[in-house]
C-alpha cells in the first residue's frame, strides 16, 4: 500500500498557518480543525516548517503563557521530513517510529499534496488485519 492510496481515501486537506501568525492563532486552529499539527507555509505556499501541539506544550513549559503572543516561527520545526505519494505506508510507519513524530506532509513536485498521520497508519493497519482475519475465518469454516 502506498501513501497515495491513503490520501485517496482521506482527501488532501492540509491545515496550514503562516510563520508570522501567533501561537494563539495556532492553538485556535488546532482546536477548530481537531488536528495535532499544522504545516507552516509562507505567502507563496511553500513549506517552511511544521508545528505540533507537542511544540506548544514544550514552549509553554519554558516561557509560560506569554508564549501565546509569540510567533509560530519561534516554536516550529524547520527541518521537515516529507514523503512522496508513491512511497509505501510501511516505510512511512518506520520513519515515524524512528523519529518519534506523528505527522508527515506529502509533497508532489515540491507542492504540498496531503498529510499522513500516525492515526491514518494505525487505521489502515487495523483494517488490513481485520480483512486477513475474515479471510482466514472464511477459509477455516468453509
Ligand atoms: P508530533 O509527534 O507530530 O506531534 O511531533 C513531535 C515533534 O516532531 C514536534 O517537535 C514537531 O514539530 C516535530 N515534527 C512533527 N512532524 C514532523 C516531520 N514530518 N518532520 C520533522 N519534524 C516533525
Amino acid at each position: 500500500v502506498r501513501i497515495i492510496d491513503i490520501l485517496r481515501a482521506k482527501g488532501d486537506l492540509v491545515v496550514t498557518i503562516s510563520p508570522a501568525e501567533t501561537v494563539q492563532a495556532l492553538v485556535d486552529r488546532l482546536a477548530q480543525y481537531k488536528v495535532g499539527a499544522l504545516v507552516v507555509t509562507d505567502a507563496d505556499g511553500s513549506l517552511v516548517g511544521i508545528v505540533s501541539e507537542r511544540d506548544v506544550v514544550r514552549s509553554l513549559q519554558q516561557q509560560g503563557v506569554s508564549l501565546l503572543e509569540a510567533t509560530v516561527s519561534t516554536i516550529m520545526t524547520t527541518e521537515v521530513h516529507t514523503a512522496a505519494p508513491e512511497e509505501s505506508l510501511d516505510d512511512l510507519a518506520l520513519l515515524m517510529t524512528e523519529h518519534r513524530f506523528r505527522h508527515v506532509p506529502v509533497c508532489t513536485d515540491g507542492r504540498l499534496s496531503g498529510i499522513v498521520t500516525i492515526g491514518d497508519v494505525v487505521k489502515h493497519r487495523l483494517e488490513e488485519l481485520q480483512a486477513e482475519r475474515d479471510q482466514l475465518t472464511a477459509y477455516i469454516t468453509g
